[in-house]
Formats: structure tokens, sequence, C-alpha cells
């Protein structure tokens, strides 16, 4: 039986202060309500800047994990402003968020480039968090399914994996995150079941079963996220906008 995930992407929301102030918040929320709370892991995703610290808050809080927002596809060399998954690796950072749409769109990163991420995650035993899903004009045109197909299978391409590797893949529609209103939780299901075929089409049955997870994110909230939960192919929730509110995230993770 697989972990329930939840992930927090604060983005670039926070100061690196505000940050560990917001870790502590949840961490207390947590350790005052040890009894109510379900078996599930938790990863937060800071900014870089707040990583180190954010690892001192998190040390007794056994179901967390710090992840980063992302990383470069080479360990060391001349990558001006590029951030190594070694180094993160070697900090205590043990997932990466990849392929983030608004990477993809404010930073022009494109499919090749995120497989060769995913390579470098796994290289340095990272867990890639990997982002896909399509756009409101890709949604329009009955594109869905391809661009999570294509996003997916170039991702995956060519990997080497073993039963000492994992991946999650986050099917993120772009046109409803940050919008305050979720795709309906049946159509949330259909493209993780397109997305969770196209991973057995790439990678060994057994590994895609065991040590792959398939998560939702866009507008998940503490009302909607019962919903979501009920799907057999949700196995957690990627959350952008309620996760900086640590109530509304302790919230959602009580309805886990
Ligand atoms: C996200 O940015 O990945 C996300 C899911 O954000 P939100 O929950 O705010 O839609």
């Amino acid at each position: 039986m697989k972990n329930k995930i939840l992930v927090a992407n604060w983005k670039m929301n926070l100061s690196p202060d505000e940050e560990i102030s917001l870790l502590k918040e949840v961490a207390n929320l947590f350790k005052n309500n040890k009894k109510n709370i379900p078996d599930l892991e938790i990863i937060i995703c800071p900014s870089f800047l707040a990583l180190k610290q954010a690892k001192e808050v998190i040390k007794e809080l056994p179901n967390f994990h710090l992840g980063a927002q992302n990383c470069f596809w080479e360990d060391k060399g001349a990558y001006t402003g590029e951030i190594s998954p070694l180094y993160l690796k070697q900090i205590g950072i043990e997932f990466i968020i990849l392929g983030h749409s608004e990477r993809r769109t404010y930073l022009g990163e494109a499919n090749e480039m995120i497989n060769k991420k995913v390579r470098a995650c796994l290289k340095n035993d990272l867990c890639p968090i990997i982002c896909v899903g399509e756009t409101f004009e890709e949604q329009q045109e009955g594109k869905r399914d391809y661009t999570i197909m294509h996003q997916t299978s170039t991702a995956l391409e060519g990997l080497q994996v073993d039963e000492s590797k994992r991946i999650l893949i986050a099917y993120e529609p772009v046109w409803v995150i940050g919008r305050g209103k979720a795709v309906e939780p049946e159509q949330a299901e259909y493209a993780n079941r397109v997305i969770q075929q196209t991973a057995i089409d790439c990678l060994p049955l057994d590994f895609v079963k065991q040590k792959m997870s398939f998560l939702y994110g866009g507008s998940i909230d503490e009302e909607n996220v019962v919903s979501f939960k009920e799907q057999k192919t949700i196995d957690g929730f990627l959350v952008g906008g309620a996760s900086l509110n640590p109530k509304e995230f302790f919230g959602i993770v009580l309805k886990m």
C-alpha cells in the first residue's frame, strides 16, 4: 500500500524568514494534534534560501520531508545561477519539483530539459515530482490527453530505474492553478489514469505500481479535497495557495 502524499509548493511567495515562521506554525499544529493526523508523507517545498533552516525545523517531525522547487541537470560546473542536485542532496533534500507550469511558461523549460533533470535527480537519489498538465487553449482544443501523454513520456524517456528509486507525477491543469476552482474530481482521475498508463508504456510495470505515485494539483483546499481523495488513482495532492495558510493546510491534512 502506497503512502498518501501532500506536497506544499510555496513558490516565491514569502521571504525566507516568513517561510520559517510558517513552517514553525505548521509544525506546532502537528505537534499539538498528533492523535488526529492520518498517516501521510508531507513534502514542504520552500524557496532555496530557506531549505537549510527548514531542515532544522522539521527534524522532529517524522512524516515531514523537504523538496526544492527546481534543480539543474548537471552536478557541478560553469552554470551560473543554477542549483546542483548533488548539493541539494547533500543538505538533506529528498524531493525536487520539476516542470512546474510556471517554469514552463516563464522560463521556457522544455520537455527535453525536464527529462535531463529527472535523470539527474534519479542519479543523485532524489525523488522527482514531475508536473504535467494542459493549458486552457489545449483543453479547449481537445488536446489534453495528447499534452499530458507527451509531457509524461518525454519526462520518463530512457530512464534507468530500480527499486531504490521513486518518481511522483502531479497532474496540474494549468488553467486551474491558483484560480480557486479545481477541475471536477472525475476529470482529474481520468487524467491520472492516462498519465499512469503512459508511465506503464515507458517503465517496468512493477516500478510504476510500487514506486510511482500520482498526484493532483490545482486549487485544492480544505473543502474540495475530500471529493478528490475518493478517486482511485489519486495518491495525494500538490497544493500551492492553500499551503500558505497554516490552518487551511492543516485542515487539508486532517481530511486526507
Ligand atoms: C501549483 O502551483 O502547483 C498549485 C497547485 O497551486 P494552487 O494550489 O494554488 O492552485
